[in-house]
């Protein structure tokens, strides 16, 4: 490609930087922001554009229903928990998690991590008020720190820098657990055989016996290929801060396109996706798979625009509608969307986020979800789907590997009083293992209905 069609789509991705921005913290020092984002520009790539195009294949098939998504991590990575246990466990609860749907949906499972670039929040306050003192409100750790100090909650950009490092440490370690033997399925499945095992899990005790008959049938059949030795995982985030994703973003030597090369999946937020606004402008530039999230406020024609603003092709595989209408208004508010957009010809992916509208503060003060509402919700958006005849593409999941308590309910039955034993998220609360991995029969019982 030429040196003008480089210039050209780079110059078309900084004319977006005058829109207005939702949602983005105030750098004390424009000096400073200045020399993280050239130092940034100046790494390589997280991600190849290569693998952007694959998953944009993988989405496409979900769309279609010849293949279901399973995207989960944390509301927010913290700089500290970025150990090799914590990333570990939080694959392998995804890697857990995606055998038992695979069973259930009987199609391939496109395992995405919400991790290696979640690093900053969307605040519904910039200001945050204890006992009197009003500070800055925390907004990820590619912003400013969670401890309640001046210094802590004042933005730093040399932060911008360390996320870029942190992702990168974790991708790496990903792409090592999953190509280098880790994620061997028949591991995945002795796991999840220690899930069940556990008397409060025995309703699951038929299922993960089927799995179990059909693990042993391949291997008496000799199968051993490599998609059982290794698989495919991708990285997700929400772009939210543009000076992270701006510098990060890059020709592909390939085609002259731009890719977003901070991660393979990127999301625009529920509050940021303004259609005259920066971030829905910046991601129409970038050619990765993109999603939105649509809670039950979003209006069809606004959601009509983004579509032709976003997917103005009709890409299958570009855009994704993650939906989080809370598990009380998802029967209401999603069929009219689904029926609309659908009826408009747009070639969606579908995918069900159950946590963003089930969030509450528990009598004892804490910020909350009930597993019983995150089950209600994925139930109630399978039921739309089936009834529209629409395909329920996958779903989008706030979890940890950790044996946290943070949401109430689930087999273990998490009450209020045991939510202040272990509540560790610096943002909205987490599955935890036992939790997730029980989604996931639950959700592959709905799958195989
Ligand atoms: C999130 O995914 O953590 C989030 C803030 O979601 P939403 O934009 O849907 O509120
Ligand atoms: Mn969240």
């Amino acid at each position: 490609m030429s040196t003008t069609q480089h210039h050209d789509a780079l110059a078309s991705l900084a004319a977006g930087a005058d829109l207005p921005a939702a949602q983005q913290p105030v750098w004390p020092d424009a000096a400073r922001l200045s020399s993280a984002v050239a130092e940034l520009a100046s790494y390589p790539p997280l991600v190849f554009a290569g693998e952007c195009d694959v998953l944009k294949s993988r989405m496409a098939a979900a769309a279609r229903g010849e293949a279901f998504v399973l995207q989960g991590g944390d509301c927010a990575e913290t700089f500290a928990a970025a150990t090799a246990d914590n990333i570990r466990d939080r694959v392998k609860t995804i890697l857990q998690m995606a055998a038992v749907l695979t069973y259930g949906a009987s199609v391939p499972v496109v395992k995405v991590g919400r991790m290696a670039g979640q690093y900053a929040k969307p605040r519904s306050s910039g200001d945050e008020t204890r006992e009197g003192v009003t500070l800055p409100a925390y907004r990820g750790d590619m912003v400013n720190d969670f401890e309640f100090t001046l210094e802590s909650r004042t933005p730093d950009p040399q932060r911008l820098v360390k996320a870029y490092h942190a992702s990168s440490a974790t991708l790496n370690l990903v792409r090592a657990f999953t190509m280098g033997g880790f994620a061997d399925l028949r591991h995945v499945h002795d796991w999840n055989r220690g899930f069940v095992s556990n008397s409060a899990n025995s309703r699951y005790e038929r299922l993960a016996k089927d799995i179990d008959k059909a693990m042993k049938f391949m291997s008496a059949c000799g199968a051993d290929f490599d998609a059982m030795r290794t698989t495919e995982f991708f990285s997700a985030h929400e772009a939210l801060l543009l000076d992270y994703e701006r510098p990060l973003t890059r020709v592909d030597s390939r085609t002259g396109e731009l890719y977003d090369t901070s991660g393979h999946f990127i999301w625009v937020g529920e509050r940021t996706r303004d259609i005259d606004g920066a971030h829905v402008d910046f991601v129409s530039k970038v050619l990765n798979p993109i999603g939105v999230k649509l809670s039950a406020k979003a209006e069809v024609d606004d959601v009509l625009r983004l579509i032709d603003k976003v997917d103005p092709d009709r890409e299958p595989g570009r855009l994704t509608f993650i939906t989080r209408m809370g598990a009380r208004t998802v029967r209401d508010a999603l069929p009219t969307l689904v029926e609309k957009i659908t009826g408009s010809g747009a070639q969606v992916t579908w995918i069900c986020d159950p946590m963003h509208g089930n969030t509450f503060e528990s009598a004892s003060g804490y910020k909350t979800r009930d597993f019983e509402d995150v089950v209600e919700e994925v139930r109630g958006f399978f039921e739309v789907h089936q009834g529209l005849g629409t395909v329920p593409g996958g779903i989008h999941v706030e979890l940890t590997g950790n044996d946290v308590t943070e949401c109430i309910g689930g087999a273990e039955k998490i009450l209020d009083a045991d939510l202040t034993k272990r509540y560790e998220t610096v943002c909205d609360p987490r599955l935890n293992h036992q939790q997730s991995l029980e989604l996931a029969f639950l959700v592959a019982e709905m799958l195989s209905k």
